[in-house]
Formats: C-alpha cells, sequence, structure tokens
C-alpha cells in the first residue's frame, strides 16, 4: 500500500504541462478539468499541487512502476 500523496495518485501528472518549466517537487492534478481561463482565446490551466500534497479524491495509482 501506497502513501496517501499526490505523487502515489493515479491523477497526477509529474511532468510539465502548463509551461515548458520543470516542477521541482510539484506536478499537475487531474482530476477535474483545467481552471482558470483568463482570456476567452487562452487555455485553462491544470491545478499545480505539491508530490508530498493530498486531497479527498486520491486514488492509488497501480500502475505506477
Ligand atoms: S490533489 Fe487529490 S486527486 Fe489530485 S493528485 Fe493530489 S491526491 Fe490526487
Amino acid at each position: 500500500m501506497s502513501t496517501t500523496m499526490c505523487a502515489s495518485c493515479s491523477f497526477f501528472e509529474d511532468h510539465a504541462a502548463n509551461t515548458a518549466a520543470t516542477l521541482e517537487g510539484a506536478g499537475l492534478c487531474r482530476f477535474n478539468p483545467p481552471v482558470s481561463q483568463p482570456e476567452a482565446d487562452a487555455r485553462g490551466l491544470w491545478p499545480v499541487v505539491k508530490s508530498d500534497d493530498w486531497c479527498g479524491h486520491f486514488e492509488e495509482d497501480t500502475q505506477a512502476a
């Protein structure tokens, strides 16, 4: 059984997708659709979460190596 934290959650994506920047100790949460679309022609952003954070939607990633 893994620890309940974003890094071991099915919805965590540990590579940068919002920008080209590397997210040190963080990643994107894919549980909900992107949020905060500041302009009509801008795209929404995936929420950035810390690797050791967690929430009530945690679901263990059974595909992780
Ligand atoms: S915020 Fe919740 S749903 Fe998103 S990656 Fe972390 S534990 Fe998973």
